[in-house]
């Protein structure tokens, strides 16, 4: 399989201001040397010797990931604004009788305000199946896009063929992939979900605030956290403010990094972005949590960013 992030914020969609921009361009040329202008060749590697929080951005878009299976349709992890951003890219794919499956991990804002945008959801010639463990989830969906929140509304103008179903526990399967499910600590209920597809492990658990019982060796959590070549996890906060929001539903990086070495993930991804903390900040964070797992001597742990435009292969 293959994921793409098209949106990694959490809370709310936050968009880069002037600001920020002109503190990235500043800080980039104050690095240039005479030498680095010499010629094309020069100017590329100039370009991208830069740290990727001046020359890049993890992206102000909401949690919206997309997954491609190797054989199937498209699988999509929420529908936060980066949701938007995918239909855009869709829009010179789509193809009469194109599929996708929405997965919600739950409904706060910052997890279905793409719903709206997405547009195989209007085109009568594509099928688009939702699901979660709640009851209503069509009611649910329905309810944020009617008058006076949105003009239109889902069941008059959502023309394409939408399908609503209720997980019920039982491993669900699309395409090649095999995909289990779990309640997470969070405020108002939300769940995680885990794929396989052959040998290939990928979790995703966000949104989450971490409790002792998630560490417990368990069969259960084994067989759902356990071994993933990919985890992506709810990690919005420093330690001493994850201390401070006790009770608001997401964890630290830190304790991110102790959850993945407590259940082998191989590479761990940083998600669901404090909206606060700029691209220098939480790129510092990848660092220390780096510099953590090293401490901690899980040599084997990859950790990375989740960035939008991001693609994890398997
Ligand atoms: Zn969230
Ligand atoms: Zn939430």
């Amino acid at each position: 399989m293959r994921v793409r992030i098209w949106g990694a914020r959490g809370s709310r969609p936050t968009p880069l201001n002037s600001a920020q921009v002109q503190g990235k361009i500043s800080s980039v040329v104050q690095r240039i040397q005479p030498r680095d202008l010499a010629s094309p060749s020069a100017r590329e590697r100039f370009l991208s010797s830069l740290p990727a929080e001046l020359f890049g951005t993890v992206g102000g878009n909401t949690a919206c990931l997309e997954i491609a299976p190797k054989q199937g349709p498209t699988v999509i992890i929420d529908a936060g604004s980066g949701l938007a951003e995918l239909s855009a890219a869709l829009s010179r794919r789509l193809r009469p009788g194109s599929e996708f499956h929405i997965l919600f991990t739950h409904f706060h804002y910052d997890h279905v305000q793409g719903l709206p945008f997405f547009a195989p959801a209007y085109n009568p010639a594509c099928t688009v199946h939702f699901y979660s463990p709640v009851q209503d989830i069509h009611q649910i969906l329905a309810s944020q896009m009617r008058h006076p929140f949105f003009p239109v509304t889902m069941d008059e103008k959502m023309r394409g063929d939408l399908r609503f179903h209720r997980l019920d526990g039982r491993p669900l399967k699309i395409g090649s992939l095999t995909i289990r499910y779990r309640e997470l600590n969070h405020p108002g209920r939300g769940w995680g979900y885990r794929f396989e597809e052959g040998e290939s492990v990928f979790v995703h658990a966000s949104d989450v605030e971490l409790q002792e019982s998630d560490f417990e060796k368990t069969a259960e959590n084994s067989s759902f956290f356990g071994n993933a070549d990919a985890l992506v996890l709810d990690t919005q906060y420093t330690l001493g403010e994850a201390i401070e929001k006790f009770n608001w539903g997401h964890s630290s990086f830190s304790l991110g990094v102790d959850f993945a070495t407590a259940w082998q993930a191989r590479r761990l991804y940083l998600f669901h972005h404090e909206p606060l903390y700029n691209d220098a900040k939480i790129y510092k964070n990848l660092q220390l949590a780096r510099w953590y797992a090293q401490r901690l001597g899980n040599l084997d742990l990859e950790v990375y960013l989740s960035e939008e435009g991001m693609e994890i292969t398997f």
